[in-house]
């Protein structure tokens, strides 16, 4: 999209890690869809995750066939949350849709949701209404995560929907302007607020390949969210702490005033060795919880950017420093020369 020219109606955000083999169906599914669009363009925004197959080379040639598709390639993985990130940092539309690569986000929803977004709708959700993939334990563990996380936020934060939603620019803008490293978009998606609408859809299985998530990354997922938005777990050793030292306070009141009634009787080597290894198990648990909440504002204190850009195509320069002042610190953008002295026509 050249500098002067209006910005598009919709950016379609694209995290992709090793989906080479998807590219082909996504191009299929999504391109009609993004064609029947009546009252503005699009732009498709792939991040390429640091993907080690041909996903970049797959995206060029879809690049090539269609100079609407955009990308952003990361010198690395750096997770889905920082690729999410990225796309939002570069992203140019009026509104703006999360997809995955894999059509487990059916393109299909997206004029649905446009049309929801017209009668006044900051941002829509899809809500899955099943998910008939998914094992038993990753629904399960989903749903207590969803309930822990709107007890601890002390705010509902939806069940069930995912990343796939449309966002209003000004929604973009807000979430871009929150300062925080560790992202976790569920998260920070739900703390800005706006006027939310939801459609329902059926999550289908993964087109080609498994789950780029495994279960521990998952896991690192929930302990970010959890921890980045609530300090209950914080405040929970401080309530027990409380709690077992009232309860200690009683037990040695009782010990006094059975010593002196009584006389010293023989020392209870269990009792003691049980209390001291409860206690210290306690303790320990609880400097791990701290330590979660320490070692979080040391990334924060970092303030490391979220990703580093290796290349990209398909934006104005302009456009680029622009979005980088406004959120500064958070992109890396190594300016890049030509390699031998006639090689003037590389990067974007
Ligand atoms: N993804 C990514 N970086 C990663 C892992 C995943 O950009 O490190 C992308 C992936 O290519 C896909 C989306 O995030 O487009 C969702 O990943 P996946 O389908 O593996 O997750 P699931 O659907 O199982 O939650
Ligand atoms: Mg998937």
């Amino acid at each position: 999209m050249s500098a002067d020219s209006a910005p598009p109606l919709l950016s379609v955000i694209i995290p992709c890690f090793n989906e080479a083999d998807g590219i082909d169906a996504l191009t299929q599914a999504l391109e009609p869809v993004l064609d029947d669009i009546k009252d503005g363009d699009y732009e498709v925004l792939l991040v390429d995750d640091g993907s080690r197959d041909a996903t970049l080379e797959c995206i060029e040639a879809w690049r090539g066939r269609n100079p609407r598709v955009h990308f952003v390639r990361l010198a690395r993985n750096f997770g889905k949350e920082a690729a999410m990130t990225c796309g939002l940092h570069f992203a140019q539309g009026r509104t703006v849709v999360i997809l995955d690569a894999d059509l487990q986000d059916p393109p299909a929803l997206i004029p649905e949701m446009m049309e929801k977004w017209r009668q006044g709708a900051d941002i829509v959700l899809a809500h899955r209404a099943l998910r008939r993939e998914d094992s038993w334990f990753k629904r399960l563990t989903a749903a207590a995560f969803y309930r822990v996380m709107s007890v601890l936020a002390g705010r509902a934060v939806p069940a069930n929907v995912g990343d796939f939603r449309l966002m209003d620019r000004r929604v973009v803008d807000a979430l871009l302007h929150l300062p925080e490293k560790t992202r976790f978009m569920k998260g920070l998606m739900n703390y800005v607020g706006f006027e939310i609408s939801t459609i329902e859809y059926e999550r289908p299985g993964r087109h080609s390949g498994t789950s780029r998530l495994s279960f521990w990354r998952l896991w690192n997922l929930a302990l970010e969210g959890i921890t980045s938005f609530s300090t209950a777990p914080l405040r929970a050793w401080g309530y027990l702490g409380f709690l077992f030292a009232a309860l200690g306070l009683v037990y040695a009141g009782w010990i006094v005033v059975r010593t002196l009634l009584y006389g010293i009787d023989v020392p209870g080597y269990a009792s003691l060795a049980t209390l001291l290894l409860f206690f210290s198990g306690l303790q320990l648990i609880s400097i791990g919880i701290i330590g979660e909440y320490l070692a979080r504002i040391f990334i924060e204190t970092k303030n490391r950017p979220l990703y580093v850009v290796e290349r990209m195509d398909g934006f104005a320069p302009d456009w680029i420093i622009d979005r980088s002042q406004m959120v500064m610190g958070n992109i890396v953008l190594p300016r890049s020369r030509p390699r031998s002295p006639g090689d003037e026509s590389s990067s974007s």
